[in-house]
């Protein structure tokens, strides 16, 4: 392991990790937008996708470029691992699926279970995911990495990178806005080889999942006690006044809102993020609204459907009532 710490100006900073845990469709690329325009914090993405998604299959940075065309990512991967040639990417998809499923939540949680073999496998992914973190603070001359993966596994194996601060934020969003959008068919603009969609779900599927992923994520706080819940609905309602309070959080203060024009618009700058929703592809300003067009165009059978299969968690996380 190399040592962590990093100079900036002059000055020693500790370096973070803000990951965000949840569901897909659930407004992480707003959040790691918002939270990136910041001084000092990098969105980057979701980065468990950049070793099929951006070694194997190029595709498109925010920037416009493919992956292994990008200026940035450029300098990580040579500041990494010396090269594209310096790092297996097929190996670390191999390793992810054997290291990090669902079903090794016991061994992630508790290292004493782990066989050596095991521990092997999960030695070689934190060295190579610390090598391509500290390269990212150093390329992007930032403290702070926003990593929207999501993937609660994940989150967790990451917290146990040496000499890194991992902050776990877990975005919810109504269970019905989230079934709603999985439906909807969207076109993937990072395949630019081709027309390719994200795939959608039925209600059923989208509702086991959103349990799921939720329960997952509020077991990070078992492994950071840096873990904040948050809701979408409350990041697209008040931008502003809640990312002050992430920053806050986070303990970069004061924070940086210049960015912000008004209380909701705000003007993005260009970034290189990879992986997430396709609308980390839209520069210039932008004006945050609540995305709950579910509530009017949802067929009420299938509201009702996601209503009641989830609301357990729905009332735990502070959705009261029938929609
Ligand atoms: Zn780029």
């Amino acid at each position: 392991m190399c040592d962590t710490e990093m100079e900036l100006s002059g000055e020693t900073m500790t370096k973070k990790i803000v990951f965000i845990a949840g569901h897909m469709r659930g407004g992480s690329t707003l959040l790691s937008m918002l939270l990136g325009q910041q001084k000092g914090f990098f969105a980057a993405g979701e980065l468990n996708r950049i070793w099929d998604g951006g070694f194997t299959n190029n595709e498109l940075c925010t920037c416009g470029k493919p992956f292994k065309s990008c200026d940035f990512w450029n300098a990580v991967v040579e500041n990494a691992f010396g090269g594209w040639d310096g790092v297996d990417a097929q190996e670390m998809q191999d390793l992810s699926k054997i290291v990090y499923p669902a079903t090794k939540f016991p061994l992630l949680t508790v290292p004493s279970l782990r066989s050596t073999e095991y521990q092997e496998k999960v030695n070689r992914i934190l060295d190579i995911w610390e090598k391509l973190y500290l390269a990212i603070f150093k390329i992007s001359n930032s403290t702070v990495i926003v990593d929207s993966t999501k993937v609660s596994m994940y989150g967790i194996l990451l917290t146990q990178i040496p000499n890194i601060d991992l902050y776990a934020l877990h975005l919810n969003r109504h269970s019905c806005g989230v079934a709603y959008s999985k439906r909807k068919k969207r076109e993937l603009p990072e395949v630019h080889w081709r027309e390719e969609y994200m795939t959608t779900h039925s209600i059923v599927h989208s509702a086991y999942k959103w349990m799921m992923r939720n329960l997952s994520a509020s077991s990070l706080k078992f492994s950071t006690p840096r873990y904040l819940h948050l809701r979408y609905e409350t990041l697209a309602q008040r931008p502003k006044a809640t990312i002050s309070q992430l920053a806050e959080f986070i303990g970069e203060t004061p924070p940086d809102l210049s960015f912000f024009n008004g209380n909701d618009k705000i003007v993005i700058k260009e970034s290189h993020m990879f992986g997430g929703n396709p609308m980390r592809f839209q520069y210039h300003e932008k004006q945050i609204r609540l995305d709950d067009e579910w509530r009017i165009a949802m067929p009420l059978h299938q509201k009702a459907s996601t209503f009641f299969l989830t609301w357990p968690l729905l009332l735990a996380y502070g959705y009261r009532g029938f929609p």
